[in-house]
């Protein structure tokens, strides 16, 4: 059966980071939805005119157009074996339509490491976060930095600071982080699916705290007790 792991987390906690390394290591597919709109940007699809308008702003792009992008992804051939959704969903509807496409594909969400951190900390590490334009690789200035300053280790290509990285933005993103997805936490825990992780630590930490969250899923029951 096909494993689905929903990373949690406020703007700037690193879900996209650890989203990368566990996908290799599991060897599951990494589906981030921050990622996909950009694609859309970049390609300058009619989807991404419309999600511009939202991430511009440090607003989330609306459900209905979230879910189906979503679902088109994930319903890849890449995604049998399962996905790290790193992003998604951000809203109790998107959690919903969540739940019924995996119970459609026979699967659901198995666990959901929840990386916390305080604002402070969210905030130095959006600030100083460079990404690669050609696959969005992640650094950080100050405790992910690139071999070389301005270029991408993996790819070579250049990097560059995403506009809604800007301090307002940032503030914005949080705040909406706090109002509209927060309750997912509540909805996760309840269901048995939450595992908390300490966002503030080092990289190689996180990465071990969230590896061993997922031995711990592997001897749960798939169904809510
Ligand atoms: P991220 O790369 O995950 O920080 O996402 C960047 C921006 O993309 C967010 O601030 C939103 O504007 C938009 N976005 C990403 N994922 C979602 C989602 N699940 N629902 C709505 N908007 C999203």
């Amino acid at each position: 059966m096909a494993t689905y792991i929903v990373l949690l987390g406020p703007p700037g906690v690193g879900k996209g980071t650890q989203a990368v390394l566990l996908a290799q290591t599991l060897q599951l597919a990494h589906v981030s939805s921050g990622d996909l709109f950009r694609e859309n940007i970049k390609n300058q699809t009619e989807l991404g005119k419309l999600a511009k308008s939202y991430m511009d702003k440090g607003e989330l792009v609306p459900d209905d157009v979230t879910i189906a992008m979503i679902r088109e992804r994930i319903s890849r051939p890449d995604c049998q074996a399962g996905v790290i959704l790193d992003g998604f969903p951000r809203t109790p509807k998107q959690a919903d339509a969540l739940d019924a496409m995996l119970a459609e594909f026979g699967g659901q969400v198995n666990v959901v490491p929840y990386i916390t951190a305080s604002e402070e900390v969210l905030v130095e590490r959006t600030s100083g976060r460079w990404s690669c334009r050609a696959q969005g690789h992640v650094y950080h200035e100050k405790f992910n930095p690139p071999k070389q300053a301005g270029v991408c280790d993996v790819d070579g290509s250049e990097l560059y600071q995403r506009d809604d990285d800007k301090k307002e933005t940032v503030a914005n993103r949080i705040r909406v982080y706090f109002e509209q997805t927060l309750p997912l936490v509540g909805y996760y825990r309840e269901l048995g699916r939450l595992v908390e992780i300490n966002g503030a630590q080092t990289m190689e930490q996180v990465t071990a705290d969230l590896l061993a969250s997922l031995k711990k899923l592997d001897k749960r029951p798939l169904s809510p007790s």
